[in-house]
């Protein structure tokens, strides 16, 4: 039986929905975040506050949720030259990547992930990726991340399982998701404290949470929360 799982949470809307998801189906469950220079430091405050929120709101959660691992990944800036990592202003490049990628992240993030997993005893990685709304980052493809459950099973000889809940969810999808989970009082914390935008923008609060409102990402979590389910209902 796997009970135990490491979820990969960045502080943002799908990481959060994903640590939600988490919560409700294994006996223990640790988190783990990436710092590598992103150009905002925003989303590494929000994990904190989030993992507050889900102790205070919910108790049985809070029973379950174990250590919060933070792995300095600098290097990252240092072997990539990119809008998320440097000053940089969002735009597209010529192969239709947006400048922000940084190449293969999610398999370096995976891979550490796992060697964490393995010290710690957890059999489950849980991963925010998704392909429904795809922007394009191979590494985020449903294949690219079952041949690396692989790679990562042969390599460190376990039976690790790699689950990626929002793999095929759109935006909407994942708002009405939250909701089945936790109700009104998750949508509030996913609304409110993640953080998605580019651009680290946290000063209005829109219907679907805070951000510039232009940025890709914002635009995407905009369209997502419009025509969610609960945005219809209220
Ligand atoms: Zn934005």
């Amino acid at each position: 039986m796997k009970t135990r799982a490491l979820v990969l949470f960045s502080g943002g809307q799908d990481s959060t929905t994903c640590l939600a998801w988490a919560l409700k189906r294994y006996q223990h469950v640790e988190t783990i975040g990436f710092d590598y220079g992103q150009r905002h430091l925003v989303e590494m405050e929000c994990r904190q506050t989030i993992l507050k929120s889900f102790k205070e709101s919910f108790p049985e959660w809070k029973e379950k949720l174990g250590n919060d691992h933070v792995l300095d990944l600098s290097i990252l800036s240092e072997v990539s030259d990119t809008a998320l990592t440097a000053s940089r202003e969002i735009e597209f490049q010529a192969n239709g990547l947006p400048n922000t990628f940084v190449p293969a992240r999610n398999l370096l993030f995976f891979t550490f992930a796992a060697t964490v997993a393995y010290r710690r005893d957890l059999q489950v990685l849980v991963g925010g990726m998704c392909e429904t709304d795809y922007s394009g980052y191979p590494d985020c493809r449903d294949d690219t991340l079952k041949a690396l459950q692989v790679a990562l099973n042969l390599g460190m000889d376990q039976r690790m399982v790699l689950e990626t809940p929002l793999m095929w969810l759109n935006k909407s999808e994942t708002w009405d998701l939250a909701v089945q989970i936790g109700g009104k009082t998750l949508l509030e914390i996913i609304r409110k404290e993640t953080h998605t935008c580019y651009k680290g923008e946290r000063t209005t609060l829109h219907p679907w949470g805070y951000g510039c409102g232009d940025c890709p990402a914002c635009e995407l979590r905009q369209k997502g929360y419009e025509s969610a389910e609960i945005a219809k209902q209220s």
